[in-house]
């Protein structure tokens, strides 16, 4: 059964022409500027309870003097050197992360292109990373995870996994799972057992020990990478947040972000899922 684990098939570019390469870089671009936006605009939202705006709707604007950005300064990274790194109107420094946003989008585009091709893998890989992107900085900054995002990564994950199997593994047809009910046993087991360790926590503490957007993600992350994953992805989320607490302890006094540590320990059970050398560290 081909899954992105087996698909061991380096693509390159050698089949693409230029000009499908040019609208892909900005295709990816345009992602990034589209993946800043969306986090500048609910970081607005969580920061000014009066006035809240939408995905879309005003158009992106200065948060100093709240100045509309001219289109041609909205070029994804060109517009930031246009600009100087700093808004035209009112001299206010304009934060490096959105170009750099926008270039992650472009280099790790081109990275999955280049090994699984423009094809199925690789737009689920960026619908991921998009995904994974928004909620780590949320939760990092304000341990926010939003429910609608979460639940486009549940949907996507069923969908991928039923009709593409993407992140299907072997391990399922011992049980004899189908895709749709790896991904649905993925679910329910991600999002029960975080809920249950909590309720535990809330029966000693008498206060929630983890977030409910946190029981989501790790569902969506159990719909994704299947139920036999989950546990690895835990440990090694656990892992993380320990090292996230010693390298910024100032920031995380009171609370980690649990959210961020699961996309991260995800990203890593990827990578090592990949990584014939250490695959004798997973036995499923
Ligand atoms: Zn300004």
């Amino acid at each position: 059964m081909e899954n992105i684990f087996n698909f061991n098939y380096i693509n390159s570019f050698d089949t693409y022409s230029y000009i499908s390469l040019i609208i892909y870089s900005l295709v990816l671009l345009s992602l990034g500027s589209f993946a800043s936006s969306i986090i500048f605009r609910i970081s607005f939202n969580i920061q000014n309870k009066a006035e809240k705006i939408s995905i879309i709707y005003p158009r992106s604007f200065c948060p100093e003097c709240k100045n509309t950005i001219k289109l041609i300064n909205l070029i994804p990274v060109l517009g930031f050197f246009f600009q100087r790194g700093s808004c035209s109107m009112c001299n206010s420094k304009i934060s490096p992360f959105y170009p750099i946003t926008e270039i992650s989008f472009l280099l790790f585009g081109m990275g999955v292109a280049y090994v699984y091709g423009l094809g199925v893998f690789s737009f689920f890989l960026l619908l991921i990373f998009f995904l994974f992107y928004l909620l780590f900085i949320l939760d990092w900054k304000f341990y926010y995870l939003p429910f609608s995002i979460n639940i486009i990564l549940v949907i996507s994950g069923f969908i991928g996994n039923s009709f593409f199997n993407i992140f299907v593994t072997d391990i399922s047809l011992f049980f004899n799972l189908s895709p749709f009910l790896f991904s649905l046993y993925g679910l329910l087991i991600g999002y029960f057992s975080l809920w249950i360790v909590n309720l535990v926590f809330k029966l000693i503490y008498k206060v929630d020990g983890i977030g409910g957007g946190d029981f989501i993600l790790f569902g969506a992350l159990g719909a994704w990478f299947g139920p036999f994953a989950l546990a690895m992805i835990l440990f090694l989320g656990s892992l993380s947040g320990c090292i996230f607490f010693l390298l910024f302890r100032n920031k995380f006094k009171y609370q980690i972000p649990l959210g961020s540590c699961l996309i991260f320990s995800s990203i890593l059970y990827f990578l090592i899922k990949n990584v014939e050398l250490f695959s004798f560290l997973l036995v499923l």
